[in-house]
């Protein structure tokens, strides 16, 4: 503590003010300011009021005051992203100051401030973009930076403040804040008839920005104590029974959250009072707000048919929120480019604290599923980044988030752990939590506590893995003597983008063997590396370094195991090592060592003696996937009636809802056959039934869009039909824009491609995704190659005005259906025309177009 104390203390001496005073103030929060604000401003502590008026078009009057510590006067900016009229005064100890106001930033004069403590004053009218306002309540979101939205701050991870907290709300409402309520007062206003509650709350502990959170409105209450310790629920639920049904266990989850967390970090919960709210419509599944959590409500009050898997998903989420109360909360990272940490080690310990109650899953299998093949899918590609980027301002950080952050990173954190032993690892947290407590810390500062605990060397693992993009590129040699006898196998990691990066992992080398398969463990430290294999066996059937789903890289199968793979994968027994087998097959493919048409036989012979249905709905995928991009014409045509087939008979098979529904959802997704699309089209009219499935209305909505973008007799009355008959208002809204892309007249789709160039008809993402899926279907590909430039040329656009997955998005369902070398040339030559084309946004471009790019290399 003293020695950290003390390095900073030099910081501030080595940046003399003059210089910061003089530097240009950019719009958003930039790093650079984020770090001269860091080095300057020390003890800081918020007291704000809102005045919260009944009706959500009426404008909340707000007053901050800050108060800091600076070493000496210097300039203080505040980062406020409202117009200049919304502040109403700024006074230091009660003087008025003339503060500028530069992009989004209230900045006070050094010359306004004294060495020492300062008091200022900010009076001003919030913004609501981030105060989510309804008529009944309303609630702050304010992850990554948009506190400013709301009230003058310090909008950076690593700038924690007390803060104290007033809420002047309608008589009736209940408020929620981080702390807990010290006072509520109930009193008249002058002349008029209704009364205003003020709450107070008292002083939290030190927290940033985007942790502060505080909710009011309508809302019931519902109280539990636990292990002695008292739990609130905030809820707008009217269904009384379904508040009943469930209370108990969502109180049960957080309490055994806890019950693990305390003992695994050593440190009590650091929150004082533990509240959450269940939010209608919330923008994610839940959100860390320290003592104060904010759920999806869907997420957390099921239905009595809720399936086992949404079970999992509630005792997850709620998990990897507790979980955020130490990671991420207590220590937080200090910029933004870390936010990956916080994540991993939130989805981390939640499968360790949810999957023991969950024995009837195979998790090792499941955790292979959700991760690998969606890391795969951008890791492999020309587009891919590392786990850690750099983020030169705030207002990029959804450049962040994507596949390699939520997929890729889990793998790596899994690794580290194997490498250091569950022990020295859960200690080296421990170490970590408890140094930066209430404090800040980078990826840096974690790697070095645990480097001291380990003979391996974290910081070139940490290089390769966090620091590098891209996964490393394994080859395996088997060595067999005359008498057929193994010798040993060899492995050969290469760096495919020829950095001469290697990957330091631990991987678990599956020999196949016909009564069962052996396991051994190895350690790539080097770019080759020998398995120990044991004496006096036969060549096995197959070796797979990626065998029970450890491993992480492009595995390229030698050709005995790979041919063996293909004609008996079935027979594997082990669940585990079949799924991984598949992800190595795919992997395989898409490198072109196994021909389209091949994989697509075995996965149809595969398919009904897959017995485990995580890997069924895994090879579902992929065979879909084959058909509709790998597979050329003819044989596509020729292989429908076989796919049905096997389709059908895997509906009839399946014995729950949640299976039948996958199978079912391919045979929707996939048939070609009249005769197929007869049972499609007398399923959707009502006139047969799928036993054992029921179909919901957004089923029978997808129905329609599948038939008609096939082009059935009458695919337009289908449409209509649909939409006179869809009741929920949201879906139908949603049907009637997607409509006009699914016409068979190519004019109409044209003009349903044009309107998203305009920034008011991509609103609704959704909505707009769904058009383009079916513009650029396969089956309508050569007329929708015209779409593929303008796509393209609005990327950058989609990006500025969108939420942060929308780009990723677009590139996908804009590319997906392409299969020709034409629009393969498209692609090329705009991004070879587009020189000062942003980084970012080339690689996501490069990734959407990685498969087509691959394929039309393969058939040119
Ligand atoms: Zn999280």
């Amino acid at each position: 503590m003293i020695s950290l104390f003390l390095a900073m203390a030099l910081m501030v001496a080595m940046q003399p003010n003059s210089a910061s005073r003089d530097r240009p103030v950019d719009a958003g929060v930039a790093q650079a300011l984020a770090s001269e604000r860091a080095s300057t401003i020390r003890d800081l502590r918020y007291d704000l009021t809102f005045s919260i008026p009944s009706s959500k078009g009426d404008p909340i009057r707000g007053r901050a005051v800050v108060q800091l510590a600076l070493q000496s006067p210097s300039r203080v900016v505040f980062d406020f992203s409202q117009p200049r009229k919304n502040v109403l005064s700024v006074k230091i100890e009660g003087a008025d100051v003339a503060a500028d106001f530069v992009n989004g930033h209230v900045v006070v004069p050094a010359s306004a401030t004294r060495a020492g403590v300062n008091r200022i004053e900010l009076e001003f009218i919030a913004g609501d973009e981030a105060l989510n306002r309804n008529d009944e309540f309303l609630y702050t979101l304010f992850v990554p930076s948009r506190a400013r939205l709301v009230f003058p701050c310090f909008d950076q991870p690593d700038l924690k403040a007390r803060y104290r907290l007033r809420l002047e709300v309608p008589d009736g409402w209940q408020a929620v804040a981080n702390g807990a309520v010290s006072e509520t007062r109930v009193s008249g206003t002058g002349g008029s008839v209704s009364s205003v509650t003020t709450v107070e709350f008292v002083e939290t502990q030190p927290l940033p920005t985007y942790l502060f959170a505080f909710a009011a409105g309508k809302f019931s209450v519902e109280t539990a104590t636990r292990n002695g310790r008292e739990f609130r629920m905030f809820h707008r639920e009217t269904d009384g029974a379904k508040v009943v049904r469930n209370r108990d266990a969502i109180f049960d989850l957080h309490a055994r959250a806890l019950a693990w967390l305390e003992p695994y970090t050593a440190i009590p919960y650091p929150w004082g009072k533990f509240d959450f709210v269940l939010i209608p419509s919330f923008q994610f599944g839940g959100m860390e707000h320290a003592g104060a959590i904010f759920y999806d409500a869907e997420d957390l009050l099921l239905d009595e048919s809720a399936t086992q898997n949404q079970l999992l998903e509630r005792a997850s989420v709620i998990a990897h929120e507790t979980a955020h109360m130490w990671f991420g909360d207590l220590v937080t990272m200090r910029w933004f480019d870390d936010v990956w940490l916080k994540e991993v080690f939130a989805n981390f310990m939640a499968a360790k604290i949810v999957n023991p109650s969950f024995p009837e899953l195979n998790h090792e299998l499941r955790f292979l599923l959700a991760h690998h093949p969606g890391a795969y899918q951008v890791d492999r590609t020309a587009g891919t980044n590392p786990i850690r980027q750099p983020l030169a301002n705030l207002d990029d950080a959804g450049q962040m988030y994507g596949a390699i952050i939520y997929q890729k990173a889990p793998v790596v954190m899994r690794q580290l752990e194997l490498i250091l032993g569950e022990n020295t690892f859960r200690d080296g947290l421990r170490e970590y939590l408890k140094r930066f407590a209430y404090g800040n810390a980078t990826w840096n500062d974690l790697v070095r506590v645990l480097d001291a605990r380990t003979n391996r060397d974290l910081v070139q693992w940490s290089r390769a893995w966090v620091e590098e993009r891209g996964r490393p590129t394994f080859t395996t040699q088997v060595r067999v003597n005359e008498r057929s006898q193994l010798e040993g196998v060899d492995l050969l990691s290469e760096d495919p983008l020829d950095r001469g990066v290697l990957w330091p992992e631990r991987l678990h080398v599956v020999l196949g063997y016909p009564t069962a398969a052996r396991t051994v463990s190895v350690d790539v430290t080097r770019d080759r590396t020998s398995v120990r294999t044991p004496r006096g066996l036969g060549r096995p059937l197959y070796v797979l370094p990626s065998g029970d789903g450890l491993g992480y890289g492009l595995f390229l199968l030698d050709d005995v195991s790979r041919d063996y793979l293909l004609a008996h994968i079935e027979e594997v027994p082990d669940a585990l090592i079949r799924g991984a087998a598949w992800v190595t097959l795919w992997d395989n493919l898409i490198e072109q060592r196994i021909e389209p048409s091949v994989l697509f036989a075995t996965a149809l012979r595969a398919l009904p003696r897959e017995t485990d249905e995580q890997n069924a709905q895994r090879i579902l995928a992929y065979t879909t996937r084959l058909f509709w991009r790998y597979l050329p014409n003819d044989v596509r045509l020729a292989q429908t009636s076989m796919l049905e087939a096997v389709l059908r008979a895997g509906i009839d098979r399946s014995r729950t809802q949640s299976q039948k529904a996958a199978w079912f959802n391919a045979y929707r997704g996939t048939a070609l056959s009249p005769e197929g699309l007869a049972w499609l089209e007398r399923v959707w009219r009502r006139q047969e039934t799928v036993p054992g499935l029921t179909l919901a209305e957004p089923d029978e909505l997808t129905l329609a869009l599948e038939l008609a973008v096939r082009e059935v007799p009458r695919w337009d009355e289908i449409l209509q039909l649909q939409a006179s008959r869809t009741q929920n208002p949201d879906r139908k809204a949603r049907f009637e824009f997607v409509m006009p892309a699914l016409s068979a007249d190519p004019a109409v789709r044209e003009r349903a491609f044009a309107r998203l160039s305009f920034v008011e008809n991509r609103r609704r993402e959704p909505w707009v995704l769904e058009s383009l899926q079916y513009l650029n279907h396969p089956l309508r590909q050569v007329h929708a190659r015209r779409f593929v430039l303008p796509a393209l040329g609005l990327l950058r656009d989609v990006q500025r005005t969108g939420d942060i997955f929308f780009p990723t998005r677009w590139m996908d369902a804009t590319l997906g259906g392409h299969s020709s070398p034409a629009v393969a040339a498209i692609v090329q030559d705009f991004l070879a025309g587009e020189l000062q084309y942003p980084q970012r946004l080339r690689w996501t471009i490069l990734t959407a177009a990685d498969e087509l790019l691959r394929r039309s290399d393969a058939i040119r």
